[in-house]
């Protein structure tokens, strides 16, 4: 089985500090490689995970202030120098295309990169193939912020038991799935009969915004959200202040969505112990909840 997990790359808010380093987290999800945000200093903690960078398909830019993006142009140069030859895709706000390009050429180098760009205008399904959607919202930041939903399809799964007793097997299991039913031995059996649904999971980020209904949506049901939490309840001013949240009110988030798992990360610098914002969080949410920290891996199992 392929591997499914959330590394994190690094943690920090604007500013890092010895222990942690500007935001990345890389989501290695059914053979694909989903790149969050690459804050300053990412290639150099590809080389600390011990991930190749060749293993990113995606790149997923929530806004451009220099945390979640200073780390670009880095990768990309990257990218040339290992001679990656399938695309890279990037996502990232429209408005924020000036910026894009500017990290996109700011040094020289080699460029025979296969990239293509995904602005977004608006919120809504920004990808979509036979495994995953990714929808994009815009959060409530002081800039143009986006969020990110990916919802693996949906799996038929056949019950063993039930194919046997209608005979099905070999070729007759795929052309039952193509054709959603089949004859044998002249009885017709419908695919619902055999076989169940398996709905497909979501992963959620939402980082750099107060709490709003986007965030909520985006991580509706979600098997694993990671969420910011730059503050602390004793400092929630200065979250709403600089448009972002505390620990609780992640938290707050994390149940009205009916999230899982809830992983926070975006530390101010300020805070060199994480432990509270476990604690405050679990005050609210009767999930798991766990703090990111650089290099730490979140499974992400079926
Ligand atoms: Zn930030
Ligand atoms: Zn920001």
């Amino acid at each position: 089985m392929s591997v499914r997990d959330l590394i994190i790359l690094g943690c920090s808010s604007q500013q890092p500090t010895r222990l942690r380093n500007h935001g990345a987290y890389l989501l290695r999800w059914n053979k694909q490689g989903f790149l969050f945000d690459p804050g300053e200093g990412t290639q150099r903690q590809f080389i600390f995970a011990d991930i190749p960078p060749t293993k990113v398909h995606r790149i997923f830019i929530s806004h451009f202030h220099g945390d979640h993006c200073l780390g670009l142009s880095s990768m990309l140069m990257r990218f040339n120098l290992d001679k990656i030859t399938h695309p890279i895709h990037c996502y990232y706000p429209a408005s924020g295309r000036v910026y894009f390009n500017r990290l996109r050429h700011g040094t020289i180098y080699h460029d025979r990169l296969h990239l293509i760009e995904h602005p977004i205008e608006k919120g809504g399904v920004v990808h979509k193939d036979e495994q995953f959607t990714v929808e994009a919202a815009f959060l409530d930041h002081v800039v143009d912020n986006v969020g990110y939903r990916i919802q693996e399809a949906d799996r038929v799964r056949f019950e063993k038991k039930k194919l046997i007793d209608a005979k099905i097997t070999g070729s007759l299991v795929r052309e039952l799935e193509a054709k959603k039913e089949v004859i044998v031995e002249g009885k017709k059996v419908r695919l619902e009969e055999v076989s169940w649904i398996q709905k497909g999971a979501v992963f959620a980020i939402v980082i750099d915004t107060r709490p709003c209904q986007s965030a909520i949506d985006l991580a509706r049901g979600a098997k694993l959200l990671l969420c910011e939490s730059t503050y602390l309840e004793e400092h929630r001013e200065l979250a709403f202040e600089y448009r972002h949240m505390t620990a609780k009110q992640a938290a707050e988030i994390a149940k009205k969505a009916g999230a899982e798992q809830l992983v926070l990360t975006h530390f101010s610098a300020r805070y060199k112990d994480l432990s509270p914002f476990v604690r405050q969080a679990k005050e609210v949410f009767s999930g798991s909840v766990d703090t990111a920290d650089d290099f730490k891996r979140f499974p992400f199992p079926r």
